[in-house]
C-alpha cells in the first residue's frame, strides 16, 4: 500500500469514528477536547457535528486554515503533556488526539504519557479517539466502526 493510499484510509477511519462518537457525545455533558489542531480539519469537522459544544483545541502552534481556527479561550499553545495537565480533572465528554508521527520511535515515546492523560482528561463513559494506540486500564478499546482495517485509528472508553 503507498504512502497515499495509507493516509486516504487512514482519514477514512478517522472521520468514521468520530461520525460514531459524535451523537454519543452530544447526548453527554463535558468538553471535547482536540489534542492536535494541525490543518484544523478534524476541529472543523467537530464543530459542525457538535454544533454549540466547547472545543479546546492544543497544538504546540497555530498553523491552520483560517476557516479553522478556535477562538483564543478554546485555544492552548505549547507542549501538549504539560498543557494538557492544567486540565486534568475537567471530565471531558471526548478526546480526540491526531499528534501520531508516523515514526515508530518517536510515537512510542509518546505512548509513555498520552494514555495517562487522556484518562485524566475524560469523564468516566467519555471517549477517547487517536490515532495512535493508547494502552491504559482505563481505556477500554473498542471495535472502531469503520470499514477500514483496525489498525488505522483508535477508539476506547474510559471506564
Ligand atoms: N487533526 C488535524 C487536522 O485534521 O488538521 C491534524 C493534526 S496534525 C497531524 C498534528 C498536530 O499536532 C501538529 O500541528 C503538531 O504541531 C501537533 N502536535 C503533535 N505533538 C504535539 C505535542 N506533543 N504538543 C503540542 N502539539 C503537538
Amino acid at each position: 500500500m503507498s504512502r497515499l493510499e495509507n493516509f486516504i484510509s487512514r482519514m477514512t477511519a478517522q472521520r468514521d469514528i468520530l461520525d460514531y462518537v459524535c451523537p454519543e457525545v452530544a447526548k453527554m455533558e463535558g468538553l471535547v477536547l482536540e489534542l492536535g489542531l494541525g490543518n484544523g480539519r478534524t476541529f472543523h469537522h467537530l464543530r459542525e457535528r457538535l454544533p454549540g459544544r466547547r472545543i479546546v483545541v492544543f497544538d504546540r502552534e497555530v498553523g491552520a486554515h483560517a476557516s479553522s481556527i478556535p477562538e483564543a479561550e478554546n485555544l492552548v499553545l505549547g507542549e501538549i503533556r504539560e498543557t494538557g495537565r492544567k486540565f486534568i480533572g475537567i471530565e471531558a465528554a471526548l478526546v480526540h488526539a491526531d499528534i501520531g508521527t508516523g515514526y515508530d520511535d518517536r510515537d512510542a515515546v509518546t505512548a509513555t504519557w498520552l494514555p495517562d492523560l487522556i484518562a485524566s482528561l475524560l469523564r468516566v463513559g467519555g471517549f477517547a479517539v487517536s490515532g495512535t494506540p493508547l494502552d491504559h486500564p482505563l481505556l477500554q478499546p473498542l471495535p472502531a466502526p469503520t470499514s477500514e482495517p483496525a489498525d488505522r485509528y483508535f477508539l476506547c472508553k474510559r471506564l
